[in-house]
């Protein structure tokens, strides 16, 4: 078949290099100048930056796990670190996640976290049902001492709303229960890991995070057509065009609000629900610093307060690979989520997300020598109660239209690129299906 993909990101890049194992001409158009999307990197002189935040290689799954892998030359040509991770919780730096680091809190709070902990464990075991709100499944869930000591004010800062206006079902399957015992044992000061998935991770030595998606263009066997904005995709009898030129499949994965105009036949009640969609945005910083000691062992902190400035996570990016900084020197990145109101060539608000850093003791100032910054307008999915049922709504009319749409924005599924390659895979076996059936049933994603 002749299949148009629109969108470059490791979406559109991973399945169009199955399809085209399989012989099928298969075509990506991307609008920026190279592909990557969100994967992207940049450098600035001997500095590499990953452009939409800090990050890794990590999958619960290991079939997608290898793929990644073997895109960026195997183990030989990625760095394997072991995740150090830490909340800057005023003078201390409490492990993440927040329940296990519970005995690394001044005792009143730690006595606080557990009391509203066993508080709110009871009450779920006597069958308090799980609320619909994310601020309220907070207290549900943690308790009252871990709502107020970090919960709440680091969610507030990285989603930007009220939280009993956020709904709760995206976290389920993201925040797994910690069991009692270790929450317990943390609190008596006996350390205990939590999230073992993402104990140990990989990333690319040279060329940062972006060195994935080079290595799946590499040898892939599709056509890119980069600096090309699909405008136009249009459905006929007998197949499909994209910008006036015909194929027999389209596949999406740009985000869906940016896409929507460009169709001529979707239903206006699901244009609606598509502008409806927003997401949530973030300015990356990229900072370079002169070191005259290496940077601590760290991956990466969370900063949940408002006197730490705007960032709410700052990657020790260099601690991923030694060649993301020339010798002697260290970087960062610093994420600050907004919703449309902040701009990255704002050098005065650059300087504050530096003092910010400066005073959470993660920085000092006067070790910067490079300050530059990027904004991603689609970072974050906004899960605003109405989310669900406007989500699905669109996936259903996607899936039983003869369009296949997936990917972070291109079906607004809150994924990292191991579920997004995992995603490429699924639609590369529908489309098996289709190419030997000739049969357009109804995509049906698990
Ligand atoms: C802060 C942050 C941290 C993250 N950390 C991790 C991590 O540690 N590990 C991990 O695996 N994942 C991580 N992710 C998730 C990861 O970045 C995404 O899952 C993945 O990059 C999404 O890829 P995609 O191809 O679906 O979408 P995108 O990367 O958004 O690709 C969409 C593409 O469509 C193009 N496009 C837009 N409009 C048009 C048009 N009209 N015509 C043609 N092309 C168009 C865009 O230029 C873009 O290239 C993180 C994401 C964020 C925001």
């Amino acid at each position: 078949m002749k299949i148009a993909i629109l969108g470059g990101g490791i979406s559109g890049c991973a399945l169009a290099r199955m399809l085209a194992a399989d012989g099928h001409q298969v075509t990506v158009l991307e609008r920026s100048e190279r592909p990557g999307g969100l994967c992207k990197s940049r450098r600035y002189d001997d500095f590499t930056f990953d452009e939409a935040g800090g990050h890794i290689i990590f999958s619960k799954d290991q079939e997608v796990l290898d793929w990644q892998l073997d895109r960026c030359g195997g183990e030989a040509g990625t760095q394997r670190t072991e995740r150090k991770t830490r909340i800057r919780w005023h003078d201390r730096w409490v492990p993440y996640p927040f329940e296990n680091g519970v005995g690394h809190l001044t005792k009143e709070a730690t006595v606080e976290c557990m009391k509203g902990y066993i508080e709110a464990y009871v009450s779920r075991r006597m069958g308090e049902p799980c609320p619909e709100n994310f601020g309220d499944w907070i207290q549900w869930r943690m308790g009252d001492g871990f709502a107020r000591h970090f919960m709440v004010p680091y969610n507030e800062k990285i989603w930007k709303r009220d939280l009993t206006t956020m709904a709760s079902a995206w976290v389920a399957g993201r925040v797994p229960e910690a069991p009692i015992e270790d929450i317990l044992r943390s609190a008596i000061g006996v350390d205990t890991e939590g999230y073992t998935h993402q104990s140990v991770f990989w990333f690319p030595l040279r060329g940062g995070f972006e060195a994935m998606v080079a290595g799946t263009v590499d040898g892939g066997a599709f056509d890119l057509s980069c600096n090309v904005e699909v405008q136009r995709v249009e459905r006929h009898a007998d197949g499909f065009k994209v910008n006036g030129e015909p194929f027999d499949l389209v596949v999406n994965t740009v985000p869906l609000p940016q896409i929507e105009p460009a169709f001529q036949d979707i239903p206006d009640a699901i244009r609606g629900d598509i502008r409806a969609l927003r997401p949530i945005s973030l300015v990356n910083v990229m900072i370079g610093v002169k070191l005259d000691e290496p940077l601590p062992d760290l991956s990466w902190i969370y900063l949940p307060f408002p006197d730490q400035g705007p960032t709410n996570r700052a990657t020790y990016y260099s601690n991923y690979s030694k060649f993301n900084a020339p010798e002697g020197h260290g970087c960062f990145l610093a994420e600050v989520t907004h919703r449309g109101d902040l701009r990255a060539d704002d050098r005065e608000w650059l300087q504050t997300v530096v003092d910010g850093l400066d005073r959470a003791g993660i920085l000092r100032k006067e070790q910067v020598v490079l300050l530059e910054a990027c904004n991603n307008e689609y970072a974050y999915i906004d899960q605003d109660l109405e989310f669900a049922a406007r989500i699905a709504r669109v996936r259903k009319w996607f899936d039983g239209s003869g369009y296949l749409t997936f990917g972070r924005f291109g079906r607004y599924e809150y994924h990292n690129s191991d579920q997004c390659v995992r995603r490429a895979m699924q639609v590369h076996q529908h489309i098996r299906e289709l190419a030997r059936s000739g049969d357009r049933a109804p995509l049906v994603l698990p």
